[in-house]
């Protein structure tokens, strides 16, 4: 009775894919330019890029956001430990590649729910000899399943600080699964001087008819393709009782991007917020 993708059970992970229906991680992949998406995936994606035609852009910025706030807590805050949920298709600069060039030693488990990115997992254990990595298939509304496995265990020590990476996965998450809940749950099995990093797509910056639309072309992908956009608002709660690391909530184009490449797009062309908090 598992939703189609949310499935645990011991079936090999071909069996779950699943072309003929949108995937988010697919549909990122096509967006950024990659070649590890299918029709389904590529209709879904021109739908949202018809709704709101500057998502490649929004993609991108993403991910740059992404390595911003890995290499700020690798080289800024000491971070050694990483646990990234919604890894995504590898591309270039994965979490461990950024925080193993600042400290070799890092550590870094993933976790995904998508089978495609499961095929794609030995590229993510390609880690340098002094670090480690590890993948995990698991769903983000199953806490207690990540924080029990043993390969989670056996990479990260959790008495140690760990970089909890959010990013661009809350918002598949819709109310009635309670992500606050979720988040919470993962922030206290970490001991202060843990980070939270995440980011979200947000509807504040588009005319309300177009916000509209955007939320239409989503829907009807099952699961798997529902974008639960939030406001400043509802994202700032994902960090209640965390210290925002400056500059607070913004736009994932202008959170620390003094070296980002040039012209910077504007908030609405980019319409997803990041932020980067400490547990103390
Ligand atoms: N964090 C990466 C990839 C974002 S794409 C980046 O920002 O560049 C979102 C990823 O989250 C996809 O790989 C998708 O498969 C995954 N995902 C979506 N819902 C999930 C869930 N409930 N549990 C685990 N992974 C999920």
């Amino acid at each position: 009775t598992d939703a189609p993708g949310v499935t645990t059970g011991p079936t090999h992970p071909s069996d779950r894919i699943d072309t003929s229906v949108a995937h988010p991680a697919r549909r990122y992949n096509y967006w950024l330019g990659g070649k590890d998406n299918f029709q389904a995936d590529r209709d879904s994606g021109d739908a949202m890029a018809a709704a709101f035609p500057t998502i490649r852009t929004a993609a991108l910025e993403n991910r740059r956001f992404l390595q911003r706030a890995v290499r700020h807590l690798a080289r800024e805050a000491g971070i050694r430990q990483f646990l990234d949920i919604g890894t995504g298709i590898p591309t270039a600069d994965n979490t461990h590649e950024v925080a193993q060039a600042v400290a070799p030693e890092s550590r870094v488990v993933y976790v995904d729910n998508d089978p495609i990115v499961l095929a794609h997992a030995r590229a993510l254990l390609t880690s340098s000899p002094q670090g480690a990595t590890a993948y995990i298939d698991a769903d983000l509304r199953d806490p207690e399943r990540i924080l029990a496995h043993p390969d989670l265990l056996r990479t990260i020590d959790l008495s140690r600080p760990v970089g909890l990476m959010l990013v661009a996965i809350l918002h598949f998450v819709p109310d009635g699964d309670d992500p606050y809940a979720v988040v919470a749950r993962l922030l206290d099995a970490l001991p202060p001087g843990s980070y939270l990093a995440a980011s979200h797509a947000t509807h504040d910056y588009l005319p309300p008819e177009i916000a509209r639309e955007a939320k239409a072309a989503s829907r009807g992908d099952g699961p798997h393709g529902l974008i639960n956009l939030r406001s400043r608002e509802e994202f700032v709660r994902f960090f209640d009782g965390l210290e925002l690391v400056e500059p607070g909530v913004t736009s994932v184009a202008e959170w620390r991007a003094d070296d980002a490449p040039q012209p910077r797009p504007s908030v609405a062309e980019v319409s997803m917020y990041g932020a980067v908090a400490r547990k103390s």
